[in-house]
């Protein structure tokens, strides 16, 4: 009986995990090298689209391969657009 309501109480603290994260983790926004609105994706985001480690979209913006742009708060958001090409 005890196990059982430890079970539950994880189940609800991943839900409210992935919920904060789907509603976080991209926005729509002005990407100034396409000159265009585009969706942009959190690092961590952009990681999962393009089946890869954040490690490796980091190297792809100091290429200049990713469009991103800078959010107030200090995160970076990456170009949809640019990852996708
Ligand atoms: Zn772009």
């Amino acid at each position: 009986m005890k196990m059982r309501k430890r079970t539950t109480k994880v189940t609800v603290e991943t839900e409210r995990t992935f919920i904060f994260r789907s509603r976080d983790y991209k926005q729509s926004g002005w990407c100034a090298v396409c000159g265009a609105e585009a969706e942009m994706l959190t690092l961590e985001a952009a990681a999962r689209t393009a089946s890869v480690g954040e490690l490796a979209i980091w190297r792809r913006i100091e290429a200049r391969s990713l469009h991103f742009s800078e959010a107030a708060d200090g995160r970076v958001f990456i170009c949809l657009n640019s990852l996708r090409r």
